[in-house]
């Protein structure tokens, strides 16, 4: 379809980045492309309703972009999921493993009433590990997770199981 288009289009693969071999897939040129990255939020709101959702949850820092702009397109608020140590209220945190060591994110307690329906979104689902953790927070923290959304899956690295039995949604699978 026109987002799936759209993303290919606009995905540049980067060597060697942020280490040696790894591809990087830059999603900036969409964002940077004022038509393509309007349609391409178009194209989430349409895919889960704009009346299915109560908060749209932005992973740092390529997701806060894409939740901002779903927020204010449809009139709800983001809440941030940030790296350990950024949030200055008490925060629930979730660790995940990477290839060497870990990594943590934390989200406010306050940051939903109970029963919050909420989108999270980021850029690219990899291992899932940031998704799994974010799906963590969001629950611990009152919410339920009404959807969630990348714009590009690589789905040989098995992000999507990860988040089961919850579906994920990508605008392009690779
Ligand atoms: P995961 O935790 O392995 O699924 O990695 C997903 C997280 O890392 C997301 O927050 C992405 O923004 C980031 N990420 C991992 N690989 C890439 C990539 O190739 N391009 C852009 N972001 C990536």
């Amino acid at each position: 379809p026109e987002a799936a288009r759209l993303v290919a289009s606009r995905v540049l693969d980067v060597p060697d980045f942020p280490k040696p071999g790894v591809m990087f897939k830059d999603l900036m040129p969409l964002f940077a492309d004022g038509d393509a990255f309007r349609d391409v939020i178009d194209g989430i709101i349409a895919y889960h309703g704009r009346d299915s959702f109560d908060t749209v949850v932005g992973i740092e820092a390529r997701g806060f972009v894409i939740a901002a702009a779903i927020a204010y397109a449809t009139g709800v608020g983001v809440v941030p999921v940030r790296k350990a140590g950024k949030l200055p209220r008490p925060a629930y945190a979730a660790s995940y493993a990477l290839e060497y060591g870990e990594a943590t994110l934390e989200v406010h307690q306050d940051a939903f009433t109970a029963g919050h329906r909420v989108l999270v979104v980021d850029d690219v689902l990899a291992t899932g590990g940031t998704a799994g953790a974010t799906l963590d927070l969001v629950e611990r923290a009152g919410g339920t997770m009404a959807g969630f959304t990348v714009l590009l899956e690589l789905s040989f690295l098995g992000g999507r199981e990860r988040l089961a039995p919850r579906p994920v949604h990508a605008l392009l699978t690779v």
